[in-house]
């Protein structure tokens, strides 16, 4: 008998779009959107909060019932929305939360945008903003949507106990390294071998897995991540600028898991952006002053994480190669429900 309830389905969110004035002001309201949001991402984040909390060897997560809810825009008050809160209960422990900022809805809003644009309301050089709101759904609705949501993907974690002062003394940081984020290191061993990939396919860009252990300090309590191998993709259907994984990948990915023997699990993916190859024909006079670098995600590599790599811990590395910036590891992960740049840390082999 559930005794808990889901309640996903209580708030219906709408956009409003609006046309900015080239001097930035807001000009007229262009449209409303009704968001078909998938609050998965806040959900897992909020999930993750109740792993940081109290890590211990072995857990099971992803079961706990959630709530979504909005919190009202400071200045404009209701149905104006400043952040969505999700709030996670499971039954044997106080409840988790996450505030995630408006900014969730961006891809939502882009894509509004850009049917406006093909529909010639909106001229693609014109800029807008948007406004999130939210209104309570009737109850009839709410009705006919399942009360209780049976979660499938409840996972077991093994988490390994493991001092994470001895990691920080032989490694060294990379990126914008946050005190509140979620440690990950990368041994320099996998770096390097990405980086011969990188170099060895020339203009496609390669990819691969990242494995390793969830890991946590007994003395301080705190959650980490080590990434002990990398597989490389060897079935991928590469084009120029896209790397999608196949059906093989996954297979050789979980063959190798087993064959290490080593309780290691999927922590991410990591993917090449040879953006000096898509350099190569400018002139070279153009090169020296290009600002052309590959230290970004794309919005198929932002849509790779979001289906493949759904766990709040999943990261993702990108090995650039660019003549802006030469040879760089910008690494992207969740933070609140958005898939956002990190930093990491690089252990001495
Ligand atoms: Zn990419």
């Amino acid at each position: 008998m559930p005794t808990l309830t889901d309640r996903r389905h209580d708030w219906k969110f709408v956009l409003e779009l609006y046309r900015l004035d080239p001097d930035g002001e807001d000009g007229e309201q262009i449209a409303n959107a009704k968001v078909k949001s998938d609050f998965d991402p806040i959900v897992e984040a909020a999930r993750f909060e109740l792993l940081k909390r109290d890590p211990r060897p072995f857990m099971q997560i992803g079961a706990e019932p959630a709530c979504v809810e909005p919190v009202w825009h400071e200045l404009l008050g209701e149905p104006y929305v400043e952040s969505i809160r999700v709030v996670v209960s499971p039954h044997d422990a106080s409840p988790a939360e996450c505030l995630a900022p408006t900014a969730f809805f961006r891809v939502h809003a882009e894509a509004a945008a850009a049917k406006l644009i093909s529909e010639g309301v909106l001229d693609p050089e014109e800029k807008f903003r948007y406004l999130v709101t939210a209104y309570a759904r009737d109850t009839d609705v709410i009705a006919k949507q399942p009360a209780f949501t049976i979660e499938p993907v409840a996972q077991d974690l093994h988490l390994e106990p493991k001092s994470l002062t001895d990691l920080f003394h032989r490694s060294r940081p990379m990126g914008p390294v946050r005190d509140d984020e979620v440690p990950v290191f990368v041994p320099q061993f996998i770096l390097d071998e990405c980086c011969e990939r990188l170099h060895a396919t020339g203009a496609a860009e390669t990819g691969g897995i990242l494995l390793g252990q969830l890991a946590f300090d007994p003395e301080s309590h705190r959650l980490f991540l080590e990434v002990t191998a990398q597989i490389p993709a060897q079935h991928t259907q590469q084009e120029l600028t896209s790397l999608t994984f196949t059906p093989e990948t996954w297979s050789a990915v979980d063959a190798a898991i087993r064959l290490r023997g080593s309780d290691e699990m999927q922590l991410g993916w990591w993917h090449t952006h040879p953006a000096r190859e898509w350099c190569k024909n400018c002139p070279e006079e153009n090169r020296r002053v290009c600002k052309r670098s590959g230290e970004f995600f794309s919005s198929d590599d932002a849509a790779l994480h979001r289906t493949v790599f759904p766990r709040a811990y999943s990261v993702g590395l990108v090995i650039s190669d660019s003549y802006a910036s030469g040879l760089t590891f910008p690494m992207f992960g969740w933070n609140r429900g958005l898939v956002e740049q990190r930093g990491f840390h690089v252990l001495r082999d």
